[in-house]
C-alpha cells in the first residue's frame, strides 16, 4: 500500500511512511470489509461516513509537517485510522467525532491497538477542544464551507491547519493555514479532494 499508493504519488517524507507502515490499518474497517482494507480507495463506515483513502490520509498528513513530539488534535475521528498515523509521530493526539457511535468504536481500537496517546472526545469538533489548546497543528478530516474560527483562535504560532474547504457536497480544496502571528494567517491551496461535509457550528 506504502510503496504502490503513496510513494508512487509523491509522498515521501519519512515519517509519514514509517507512520503509514506501522498502522494496521484493517482494525479500523468494519469485519466484512477487512479484505479491501489495503485498497486504493475509501470505505465505507457506520453512520454513512467513511474512512479516507491512504493516500489522502498520508498527504493531509505531510501536508501538517511535522517533526515528531507535536500535541495535535484531529477533528472527525471516524474510524480512528487517521488518528493511529498521527499517533505514530506527534507526542499527543486530540480527535473529536460528532457521531457517539463511532467516537466510541474508534477509542476502544486505538486503545486496543496500544495507542493510550490518542484522546477521543464526542463532540462538535468545529469549536475545537478548549482545555486543551493550543495545538502544534490541526486536521480536519470533513469537508467545512469556510475555516472555523475557533479552530484557528486554537492553533499555535508557527501551527499548521489543514482541511477541505468548499460548498459544494463531496468536493472541496484541500488548505493549509499557518499562524504566522496572533492575528495573521497565510493560506495555500494544496489539492482538490471529495469529503464527507463537516456538521456543526
Ligand atoms: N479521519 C477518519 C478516519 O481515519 O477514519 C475519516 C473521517 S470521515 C472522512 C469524516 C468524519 O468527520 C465523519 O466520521 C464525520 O462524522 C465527522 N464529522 C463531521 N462533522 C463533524 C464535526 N463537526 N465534529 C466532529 N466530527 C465531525
Amino acid at each position: 500500500m506504502v510503496r504502490e499508493q503513496v510513494v508512487s504519488r509523491g509522498v515521501r517524507d519519512r515519517r509519514v511512511l514509517k507512520a503509514m507502515r506501522r498502522v494496521p490499518r484493517e482494525k479500523f474497517v468494519p469485519t466484512r470489509m477487512q479484505h479491501e482494507a489495503y485498497k486504493d480507495s475509501p470505505l465505507p463506515i457506520p453512520g454513512g461516513q467513511t474512512i479516507s483513502q491512504p493516500y489522502i490520509v498520508a498527504f493531509m498528513v505531510k501536508a501538517l509537517n511535522l517533526s515528531g513530539g507535536e500535541k495535535v488534535l484531529e477533528v472527525g475521528t471516524g474510524s480512528g485510522y487517521a488518528a493511529a498515523v498521527l499517533a505514530e509521530i506527534a507526542a499527543e493526539v486530540f480527535t473529536i467525532e460528532r457521531i457517539g457511535e463511532l467516537a466510541e468504536g474508534a477509542a476502544t481500537v486505538l486503545k486496543n491497538s496500544g495507542y493510550s496517546n490518542v484522546h477521543v472526545r464526542h463532540a462538535d469538533g468545529t469549536e475545537g477542544w478548549i482545555g486543551e489548546a493550543p495545538f502544534d497543528a490541526i486536521l480536519v478530516s470533513a469537508g467545512a464551507p469556510k475555516v472555523p474560527k475557533s479552530l484557528l483562535n486554537q492553533l499555535k504560532i508557527g501551527g499548521n491547519l489543514v482541511l477541505p474547504i468548499g460548498l459544494a457536497h463531496r468536493a472541496q480544496e484541500l488548505i493549509r493555514v499557518t499562524r504566522i502571528g496572533e492575528n495573521e494567517f497565510e493560506q495555500e491551496d494544496l489539492a482538490e479532494v471529495c469529503f464527507v461535509p463537516l456538521i456543526g457550528k
